[in-house]
C-alpha cells in the first residue's frame, strides 16, 4: 500500500542509504544489501464459486539470506505492489536483525480482495499460492507468517499444501499457525508483548514508573487492543483508544474490560460511554499522556501533527506509523521514541520460537515463551541506545545501524561466492 502516493521501495531504500552514509558503510556491500537477492511473481488461476475461473498475481520475496533462513509474512489486499513487498522484505531483514534472531528477512503478498471472497476461494487461492511459491518456501529456506488479511487459518491451509506435497507434515514451513497444528504458545499477544518490555525499558530510561503512567493508542485492533490490556495490567491509566470509526478520551483511565466488551458487541470503541467521543481517529495522537503507542496504520504522526504530540516516549506498534519529517519534529521535542523494527518486533520472535518448537517437536509453556521474548526485547532495547549514547544518533537511526552491521558482518564472514 503506497500510502501518500510514497513508493515504500523508496523509502526502505533511503533510509537503508542514510544508515549506511553515517556506519561508513563501503560501496559493495551497500549494493549487496540494497538488492532483493529473489524475486518471485506467480500468476495462477483459482475456480470462484460461480464456476468462473480468475486469475490471480502475487510475490514472495527474499531480501536477505545471509544471517538465516528468510522470514516474513504474507497479505493479502487489492493494492498489494512488488515494490511494497520488495520494501518489507527489507525491512524485516532489519527487524530480525535488530533483535539478532537468525533470520533474514522475505515478505510476500496477492493482490486480491479478501472481503469479496468466500471461505472456499480464500482457501483454493491460498492453497494455489502455497504451491507456487514452494520452490523457495520451506523451514530451512523461508517461513512465512500472517500479515495483513491473513490469519492462522491461511497458515494452516500453507502448512497443509507443503505437507501433502511431501507425504509428511512440516509444521516449520509457517509460523504463526493455530496451536494444535504445532502453533506457540503466546504469539497471539507476542506483538504486544514486545511493545510493553521495550517501552517498560524506555520508562526505566526516563525515570518514568509504570504505575500511574499515562498511556494513549490509536488503533484497537489485534496490536492496540492487547497492549492496552497488558499497559493496563501493570498498572498504567489508558486515557485514549481509537480505531476507524473514531476515539473515545478520558483522562482519568478507561475501563479496558468495558472497553473489549463495547468493541467486541458493537464493533468499535466509539460506543463506549464513559468518555468524551470523537470521529476524529487521530486524537490519541495528541492527547496529555506519558506514552503514545501508534498501533493502526502507516504515516499517522506527520509534519502537520507532530509538534502536537504530548507524550514522552512513542512506542510503535505499527509499522511506518511516523514520516520522516515528523521523526525530526519528535526528536527535536526530545520525545523517546521505539522504532518500529524495535518496538513491534516481539511477533517475529516468537515466531522464532515457534519455528524451534517445531523443529524439536518439543513445546514450551508460556511462562518459558514469555520469558524469552523478555530477554530479548530487553538485550535488543539496550543495545539499540548504547549506540544512540555513543554515536548521538536517533534509536531510529541506531536500529538500522545495529541490523545493517550484522547483516553485513555475516556477508563479509561468509564472503562472496563463488
Ligand atoms: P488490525 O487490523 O488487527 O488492527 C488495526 C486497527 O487499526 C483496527 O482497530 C482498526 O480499526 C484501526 N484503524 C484503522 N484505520 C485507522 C485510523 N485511520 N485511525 C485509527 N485507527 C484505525 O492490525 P494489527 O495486527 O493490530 O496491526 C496494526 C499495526 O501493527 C500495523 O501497522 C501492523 O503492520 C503492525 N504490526 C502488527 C503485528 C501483529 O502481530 N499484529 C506485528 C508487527 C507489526
Amino acid at each position: 500500500m503506497a500510502v501518500g502516493g510514497i513508493n515504500p521501495w523508496e523509502v526502505a531504500l533511503k533510509q537503508f542509504h542514510d544508515a549506511a552514509e553515517i556506519m561508513g558503510l563501503d560501496d559493495d556491500l551497500r549494493r549487496v544489501l540494497s538488492t532483493c537477492k529473489r524475486e518471485l511473481t506467480v500468476n495462477f488461476p483459482v475456480k470462484m464459486d460461480d464456476g468462473r475461473i480468475e486469475v490471480f498475481s502475487g510475490h514472495r520475496v527474499q531480501h536477505n539470506i545471509a544471517r538465516g533462513p528468510a522470514k516474513g509474512g504474507i497479505r493479502y489486499a487489492p493494492d498489494v505492489t512488488l515494490d511494497e513487498v520488495k520494501a518489507l522484505a527489507m525491512w524485516m531483514t532489519w527487524k530480525t536483525a535488530v533483535v539478532g534472531i537468525p533470520y533474514g528477512g522475505a515478505k510476500g503478498g496477492v493482490v486480491c480482495n479478501p472481503k469479496k471472497m468466500s471461505l472456499g476461494e480464500l482457501e483454493r487461492l491460498t492453497r494455489r499460492y502455497a504451491t507456487e511459491i514452494s520452490v523457495i518456501i520451506g523451514p530451512e529456506k523461508d517461513i512465512p507468517a500472517p500479515d495483513v488479511n491473513t490469519n492462522p487459518q491461511v497458515m494452516a491451509w500453507i502448512m497443509d499444501t507443503i505437507s501433502m506435497h511431501q507425504g509428511y507434515s512440516i509444521p516449520g514451513v509457517v509460523t504463526g499457525k493455530p496451536l494444535n497444528i504445532g502453533g506457540s504458545q503466546g504469539r497471539f499477544e507476542a506483538t504486544s508483548r514486545g511493545v510493553l518490555y521495550t517501552t517498560m525499558e524506555a520508562m526505566a530510561r526516563r525515570g518514568i514508573p509504570v504505575k500511574g503512567a499515562k498511556v494513549s493508542i490509536q488503533g484497537y485492533g489485534n496490536a492496540g487492543s492487547i497492549a492496552a490490556r497488558l499497559f493496563s495490567e501493570q498498572g498504567a491509566i489508558i486515557v485514549s483508544v481509537s480505531d476507524s470509526q473514531g476515539s473515545i478520551i478520558n483522562s482519568k483511565g478507561l475501563d479496558i474490560a468495558e472497553v473489549n466488551k463495547v468493541k467486541a458487541e458493537t464493533k468499535t470503541v466509539v460506543n463506549y460511554k464513559d468518555a468524551d467521543r470523537t470521529k476524529d481517529t487521530k486524537a490519541p495522537l495528541t492527547v496529555p499522556c506519558d506514552v503514545l503507542i501508534p498501533a493502526a496504520l502507516e504515516n499517522q504522526i506527520t509534519a502537520e501533527n507532530a509538534d502536537h504530540v504530548k507524550a514522552k516516549i512513542v512506542a510503535e506498534a505499527a509499522n511506518g506509523p511516523t514520516t520522516p519529517e515528523a521523526d525530526k519534529i519528535l526528536h527535536d521535542k526530545n520525545i523517546l521514541l521505539i522504532p518500529d523494527i524495535l518496538a513491534n518486533a516481539g511477533g517475529v520472535t516468537v515466531s522464532y520460537f515457534e519455528w524451534v518448537q517445531d523443529i524439536y517437536s518439543f513445546f514450551w509453556d508460556e511462562t518459558r515463551v514469555n520469558q524469552e521474548l523478555e530477554r530479548i526485547m530487553k538485550r535488543a532495547f539496550q543495545q539499540v541506545f548504547a549506540i544512540v549514547d555513543q554515536k548521538g544518533v536517533t534509536p531510529r537511526m541506531a536500529a538500522y545501524i545495529l541490523a545493517i552491521d550484522r547483516v553485513a558482518q555475516a556477508t563479509n564472514t561468509r564472503g562472496i561466492y563463488p
